[in-house]
């Protein structure tokens, strides 16, 4: 940047830096032994944000099928990285936002800043990307340079609404009389506060947009983030001012997305406009309406002679029950077809990964391994069927006192394994006594009788005071604290102490 540019920006801007949080926020992400507690004790400091972010871990965006309660839950489902990223979008926006303007308009700066966030994320999703939270935060700061520009220039943008909705006639203006524009001071922002590399870089390019094939993910997070300023000019400018062909042609030069493609990431952004206002309290199309912006895109780029986005629009559906029953099926062939509950083998699938996420970020994990008490006697003393109805009322009974984020699998018999992640030795022991409590309080009718069946549980944690080697002796532990449980007379939950066996064996010596 001109040196006197630069002298004369660092001079009048009393530029709000980074607040409090989101400072801690890029502290914490540049560690890369995080944990999460420390992530979540970060973010619980500020309760509006805590909302954001399980809001968020519970929107249709993240489609989860467990739902978080609190903010650890949400970190397991968004992941350190994505949570951090989100966060300080939050943060930041909600520092920026309170300043006070001079030529520019803030409600039209934030419109255009959320809708490109909101385009960047649909075409990063188009593209496959794994980076889609760092573009959406990119492409929702690429402009921040004009809030700079406007508090260092306060007659820069006296040009009003009108020049702030030509985009790249504001740039030039600021061109000529600054020699520089606001995507470079933006890049220049994003480094004096420290934020990683890619953020400065793609906020840096933000006005040139990249074209021809490419397959660098680096490349296309800049291109993601410098097509979807143009994107979101769709979505906030007038019908006429609208440029659906030469944005088109655009995607398509430089993210290789063809005319169905693109249709299909405008349709995308129509449907997450209304979280994205809801979770950043903005009113994004004013008094547009994203159908009419759609009815439009289909005429423009010939859709229509296809009925194309209708199609898009049916295929879409068509796909989504697919995928819906495709999920359907996948869920079936998860259960168990006595109880409902989760099977053996998806319960591996799930302990692994709970076992490499826990072991990945230190927090706690720990299993429950439960077992009916004489359930042989019971299925002699009233037959077969009436053991059946018993192991599916055993199946609710866990379901009913354990959280929805822990996950319930039949080992197989009258077997049980319990998974709570983010649960630590303590709080896992309180729900087994609670669990068998519940046992020993509910009388099941089994014909004119009525049988009362007791369980056995033992537990294992796997955390800063004991990690396991693997799932395999994880889930042993667990079953050996169960046959402790079985020998001291059953009816009770035990937890897994390495002492255990040899005070067992010194006990029968
Ligand atoms: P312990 O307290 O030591 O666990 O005694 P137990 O009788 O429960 O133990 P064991 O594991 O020896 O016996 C399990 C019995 O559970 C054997 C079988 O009769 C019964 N069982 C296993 N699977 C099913 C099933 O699918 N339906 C029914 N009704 N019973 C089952
Ligand atoms: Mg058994
Ligand atoms: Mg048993």
């Amino acid at each position: 940047m001109n040196p006197e540019v630069e002298a004369h920006l660092r001079a009048l801007v009393n530029f709000p830096s980074p607040p409090g949080v989101a400072t801690h926020i890029i502290e914490l992400a540049r560690d890369p032994d995080i944990e999460m507690s420390k992530v979540a004790k970060a973010l619980s400091m500020d309760s509006a944000l805590s909302t954001k972010v399980l809001r968020i871990a519970n929107s249709p965006l993240y489609a989860q099928r467990r739902k978080s309660e609190n903010l650890r839950q949400a970190l397991v489902v968004l992941g350190l990285n994505a949570t951090l990223t989100l966060a300080l979008s939050f943060s930041l926006v909600k520092s920026l936002r309170a300043g006070k303007a001079n030529g520019i308009s803030y409600p039209l700066y934030w419109r255009r800043a959320l809708l490109a966030a909101t385009a960047a994320r649909a075409l990063a999703d188009a593209r496959h990307h794994k980076m889609a939270e760092e573009i959406f935060l990119a492409a929702l700061l690429q402009d921040i340079g004009m809030l700079a520009l406007d508090k260092a220039v306060p007659d820069l943008y006296r040009g009003g609404e009108e020049l702030q909705r030509n985009h790249l006639a504001l740039a030039e203006l600021e061109k000529n009389r600054l020699q520089t524009d606001h995507a470079e001071i933006g890049g220049w922002l994003m480094r004096a506060w420290n934020l990683p590399e890619r953020l400065h870089v793609a906020i840096g390019h933000s006005h040139r947009v990249g074209l021809g094939p490419t397959s660098d993910t680096a490349e296309i997070f800049d291109r993601c983030v410098s097509l979807s300023g143009l994107v979101a000019d769709l979505f906030l400018l007038d019908a006429e001012h609208r440029q659906f062909a030469a944005t088109a042609l655009a995607a398509e030069r430089s993210l290789q997305l063809d005319k169905m493609a693109f249709g299909q990431v405008l349709g995308t952004i129509g449907a997450m406009i209304p979280e994205t206002e809801a979770i950043f309290e903005t009113d994004l199309l004013a008094k547009q309406h994203p159908e009419l912006i759609l009815e439009q895109a289909r005429d423009v780029l010939m859709l229509r002679s296809l009925h194309a986005l209708r199609e898009i629009n049916t295929l879409r559906a068509v796909a989504e029950s697919s995928t819906s029953r495709a999920l359907e099926l996948e869920e079936e062939t998860r259960r168990d077809a006595l109880t409902g509950v989760y099977n053996r083998a998806y319960l591996d699938q799930v302990l692994t990964r709970e076992f490499e996420n826990a072991t990945r970020h230190k927090w706690p994990l720990s299993i429950a391994f439960a077992d009916l008490d004489d359930f042989k006697s019971i299925n002699d003393r009233f037959g077969h069927q009436a053991g059946d109805r018993i192991l599916q009322a055993t199946a609710r009974i866990l379901r009913g006192n354990t959280r929805e984020t822990d996950m319930i699998a039949r080992y197989g018999g009258e077997e049980f394994v319990i998974v709570l992640p983010a649960t630590d030795a303590h709080t896992a022991q309180v729900v087994c006594e609670r669990i068998v409590a519940a046992f020993q309080n509910t009388g099941h009718v089994v014909g004119s009788d009525s049988a009362r069946v007791t369980i056995s549980i033992g537990c294992a944690t796997h955390g800063s005071q004991t990690a396991f080697e693997n799932t395999t002796e994880f889930i042993k532990a667990a079953d050996q604290a169960l046959y402790t449980a079985k020998i001291r007379g059953r009816n009770r939950s035990v937890s897994f102490d390495r002492q255990i066996p040899s005070k067992l064996a010194a006990g029968h010596a």
